[in-house]
Parts: C-alpha cells; sequence; structure tokens
C-alpha cells in the first residue's frame, strides 16, 4: 500500500532538517557582484564563483543585448536539429584559439559538458576518478556504463594500483580530475597524472571550472600552466565562473568534437543555449584574453593574498590551497549553519558546504574571492570572522 504523497514527502524533508542537511533558496534582488542585495540589506558577498567579476560586465551586457537583438531569445531545438547557430560556432571558434585545442563544442552547461564521458567510453571500459572530483563527474561516469573506480584524493600511489589492475582488463581506460578543486582550492598534480596515464596508456580528463581564467601566462588554466597542453585528450570547464556568463565545453582534438556531437546525449538531446548566453561567453573569453583580464586576475591574486595574510594572524588553519578558494574547515554540519548564518547578520554571505556537496562530517564555510571585492571588503569578512 502506498503511503499519502505529501506526507511521505514531508517526511523525507524532516530526516534531511534532522541531520542539518536542509536547503533553502535565499531570494536576492540584485545582480551578482561584489554586494548583493537580500530582503532590503546589501550583503557583501563571499559566495560566488565570478572570479574576475564579469558576471554584471558592460562588456558582456552589451555583447548579450546585441545577440539578442540580431538572433531574438529562444534557439528552437537541439543544434544537430533546427540549425547551429552563428553564435556558438563563434563562441567554439574563440575557446579552440584560447585553450589552443584543434576544436571546442559548447554546451548548455558544465554539468552537461561532462556527458563527453559517455560518448568517449562505454560498458567493457573503465573511468577512474578523483575521491573529490565534482558530482557531474562522478555521475557522467556511472551513466556511461563503464566500469567505475575511484582514487584517493590526488594520490598517485593509489592511482598507479589501480591503472595497474586496468592494465589487465580489456577496455579502455579514462581518468578524470579537475584542476583546481572546487571545494578544497587544491590543484591536482597535472605532470604526475599525465606521466602515470602515458606509462599506462591510458586517457586523462581535465575539469578546469575553477581554473579558466585564472592560471597560466594566458590564463587558459592550469594545463597551460603545468604545460601539459599537448598531452591531455579532453579538456573540459564552464562558461559560468570566471568567464561571467553561464555553459560548458570541451576541447580537444577535432575527431573528439565530432564524436561527442554523434554521441553526447546531453548535446543531442538539448535545446541549444541561448544566443544571450554564447554571446556573453565569448565576450568573456576574450576580456580574459585581454590587457583589463590580466589586470582583474593581478588584483585578483593581490585579494587572494591580503586574505590569506589575515586569517593566518587570526590563527584560521588554512589548507594547502592556491587560489581563490578557501574552505573553513568546520566539521559538524549544524556548526557550518550556525556560522555561516552569524556572518549574514553581521552582512557577509559565506555558504556553508555540506553533504553531499562534501563529505559527512566535512561540512566548511566556502569563502571565494572575486576581482570586484577590494582591499577593504576582504578587511570586513576578516572583521566579521574574527579570531578561530
Ligand atoms: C561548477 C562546476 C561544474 C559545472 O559547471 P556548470 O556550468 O555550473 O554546470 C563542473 N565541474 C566543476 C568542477 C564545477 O565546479
Amino acid at each position: 500500500m502506498s503511503s499519502d504523497f505529501s506526507d511521505y514527502l514531508n517526511q523525507e524533508l524532516v530526516a534531511i532538517g534532522d541531520l542539518g542537511l536542509r536547503r533553502e533558496l535565499r531570494r536576492i534582488d540584485s545582480g551578482q557582484g561584489a554586494r548583493v542585495v537580500l530582503d532590503g540589506h546589501e550583503l557583501l558577498n563571499f559566495s560566488s564563483n565570478d572570479y574576475l567579476g564579469l558576471a554584471c560586465h558592460p562588456a558582456l551586457r552589451t555583447a548579450a543585448a546585441k545577440a539578442v537583438e540580431e538572433f531574438g531569445v529562444g534557439t528552437g531545438a537541439a543544434r544537430l536539429i533546427s540549425g547551429s547557430m552563428r553564435p556558438h560556432h563563434e563562441l567554439e571558434e574563440a575557446l579552440a584559439d584560447f585553450k589552443g585545442t584543434e576544436k571546442a563544442l559548447s554546451f548548455a552547461t558544465g554539468y552537461a559538458a561532462a556527458g563527453v564521458v559517455s560518448a568517449v567510453v562505454g560498458k567493457g571500459d573503465m573511468v577512474v576518478v578523483d575521491k573529490l572530483a565534482h558530482a557531474c563527474l562522478v555521475d557522467a561516469a556511472r551513466l556511461s556504463g563503464a566500469k567505475l573506480r575511484v582514487f584517493k584524493h590526488n594520490d598517485m600511489g593509489d592511482l598507479g594500483r589501480i591503472l595497474q589492475w586496468a592494465d589487465q582488463q580489456d577496455g579502455e581506460t579514462l581518468i578524470l580530475t579537475e584542476s583546481v578543486f572546487s571545494m578544497d582550492g587544491d590543484c591536482a598534480s597535472l605532470a604526475h597524472l599525465v606521466e602515470l596515464k602515458e606509462r599506462h596508456g591510458a586517457w586523462l580528463l581535465v575539469d578546469e571550472a575553477h581554473a579558466t581564467g585564472l592560471y597560466g601566462s594566458s590564463r587558459r588554466g592550469m594545463v597551460e600552466e603545468s604545460g601539459v597542453g599537448d598531452h591531455v585528450e579532453i579538456q573540459m570547464g564552464t562558461l559560468g565562473k570566471a568567464i561571467g556568463s553561464a555553459g560548458g565545453y570541451i576541447c580537444g582534438s577535432r575527431a573528439l568534437i565530432d564524436l561527442i556531437l554523434n554521441r553526447a546525449r546531453p548535446f543531442m538531446f538539448s535545446t541549444a543555449p541561448v544566443p544571450a548566453q554564447v554571446a556573453a561567453a565569448r565576450a568573456g573569453i576574450e576580456l580574459v584574453q585581454s590587457d583589463e583580464g590580466e589586470e582583474r586576475c593581478g588584483k585578483l591574486w593581490g585579494l587572494v593574498s591580503r586574505l590569506s595574510d589575515g586569517l593566518i594572524r587570526r590563527g584560521w588553519k588554512l589548507p594547502a590551497v592556491s587560489g581563490a578558494i578557501f574552505p573553513l574547515m568546520v566539521g559538524e554540519e549544524k556548526a557550518a549553519v550556525a556560522l555561516s548564518r552569524r556572518l549574514l547578520e553581521t552582512g557577509v554571505l559565506v555558504p556553508a558546504i555540506r553533504y553531499p556537496t562534501v563529505a559527512r562530517g566535512k561540512a566548511r564555510l566556502r569563502l571565494t574571492v572575486s576581482a570586484a571585492h577590494e582591499p577593504a571588503d576582504i578587511d570586513q569578512l576578516l572583521e566579521a570572522l574574527g579570531d578561530a
């Protein structure tokens, strides 16, 4: 006998709440920037991945408005069905140029771009994924039907053992990692990963969601910074973080892109992203490569060191992070939420990150710095955080 549907839903919600894991939407009445307006109050925003402060940049706004003017609002269907519009092609040419790959393909979201995994591997193959890799990579691996193995975070010894096991199996092996980890802020050792995967004849996908626009001499990402561009089979990322718009991408060889077109279900069976989003992303990529992009990036790193010096001075223990993401470890879910709420009362928005985004008992505050911040904003944050 089935129970009443709404009783069932409410019981589930109560169970989530009892674990300190209940989530709610917070309505804001402003765009994304260094400050957001919530319930009529201006809050200092340390929650966004808009690392270069491009989400409301005039150049991106103008590009989006022009695209609406010329191409309208909707895209009608998936790109293989109703024609593939010029803004998408212009974005992909800009992406391939920026990343220095043969070709690029854009998706409606970064989450959807992970669909590349099931385009490349399937039943009988193996996917080996870093323990802390983003949910979209894990979900894509599951969807592919390949055997899934998880290696300990950044542990090349553990990965090496799994690759030795994979050597004994039939089928191909694809390794999945982020370059800068979204919730911990630390980096993969791409040079070691490349060495290992080449020794074992495996392939490598690197998700640059939190690195694109920020690292490397041309700000292409960690793949550029590590000098391994020619050795990474699949470069993936989002256009919704430092690039300032929305969407995802895959960069790689012509054959890779052609295969995705034919096999990646999130590409084939989803309406194309709207012209405004795509044109803004292209403007974001151009901006990242410009002198202004370099200045914004330089400003960001200055703010990052101001914050990290300040936190250390106040006795906060910082993990070995090297970027704009600062995880302040709390542990208990309810304690992290309470701390986040206390900060909110002082006018600072810092989200509590909990299971299932991170492991149970590893709740944290996750601070992100943006080039849209000013030094005084960092000082206000430090004041609000107080001593550890
Ligand atoms: C945000 C994120 C994604 C998903 O990108 P969206 O464009 O937000 O869908 C993928 N991978 C990582 C590591 C991310 O942090």
